[in-house]
């Protein structure tokens, strides 16, 4: 048996002793709730690594999450509303609803995501960078209207500190979430550091932590900002080595950083419950 396949092993043992512990003890308060700030839904494109409610709620369970922020994207925010709506209504309990803000050719979409958090429970919106540009013309109505709903933004900003800067400068009463301390699972440090730096800049400033390769990276963080501007995420859920240990690895990324137990229950949950007003 290789050592991967016996670490592997490992970690799944580990992970359903988690459960059955958890599983075994009364929900626990609010303030030590695990939310993973960044899960994907499922629409349809089998290019993409979207998964169902069912195959999200049964990551949680393995591994310990309480609630997860889920959302699409890769389609238009009106099927990413409807994507949403379905997921949460068949976990109401565990799933948070974002939409995706995405320019249509069709239709503006300000009043769908007007709409979608003033009646209909929505909690936040997703941006991402890869799919949309965030120039000013296209994304600081967006950008605005979550100030005014006071929503946060959880945006993929695809490793430009200067998007950051400016959408964090031009908005400050709107909270926005930093994905991947940047840029998804990059090693590029430098760029990582301006990202911090935003952070600790802009009141608003937040960094999701869901995939970040450079993990030392998040207990300079921790240092520079504080553990109160760091918001713990999956990007999940993912294949690679299977669905529980992708999860089970990126929770342990903040579980074994050397800070205090505190700083580690903010991060996996306590800010996120803060800000949201989660019970
Ligand atoms: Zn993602």
């Amino acid at each position: 048996m290789s050592t991967r396949i016996s670490r592997r092993h490992l970690l799944q043992a580990g992970a359903g002793a988690l459960a059955m512990q958890r599983a075994a003890t009364a929900t626990p308060p609010a303030g030590k709730l695990i939310v993973d700030v960044h899960a994907h839904l499922k629409h349809g494109d089998a290019e993409k690594t979207e998964y169902s409610a069912k195959d999200i709620v049964g990551v949680m369970d393995a591994v310990g999450i309480d609630r997860s922020i889920v959302f699409a994207m890769s389609t238009t925010t009106q099927r990413s509303i409807t994507f949403a709506e379905k997921a949460v209504a068949e976990y109401p309990k565990r799933l948070i609803p974002f939409l995706y803000a995405l320019p249509n050719y069709e239709r503006p979409v300000l009043a769908d995501i007007d709409d979608a958090l003033t009646n209909r429970g929505f909690r936040g919106i997703k941006i991402h960078a890869g799919e949309c540009r965030l120039t000013p013309y296209v994304i600081d109505p967006v950008l605005e209207l979550a100030g005014r709903r006071d929503v946060p933004c959880l945006i993929d900003a695809t490793g430009s500190p200067s998007v950051a800067r400016r959408l964090a400068e031009s908005f400050p009463h709107t909270t926005i979430l930093f994905a991947h301390m940047g840029a998804y699972m990059s090693r590029d440090s430098g760029m990582i550091d301006a990202f911090i730096q935003v952070a600790a800049d802009y009141d608003n400033a937040y960094l999701d932590l869901s995939a970040v390769a450079l993990v030392f990276k998040m207990e300079e963080a921790v240092q520079k900002v504080g553990a109160d501007k760091l918001i713990w995420g999956t990007d999940g859920p993912h294949k690679n080595p299977n669905l529980n240990t992708y999860a089970q690895f990126e929770m342990e990324k903040v579980q074994r950083l050397t800070i205090p137990q505190a700083d580690k229950d903010k991060i996996l949950g306590g800010n996120i419950v803060k800000m949201l007003g989660l019970t």
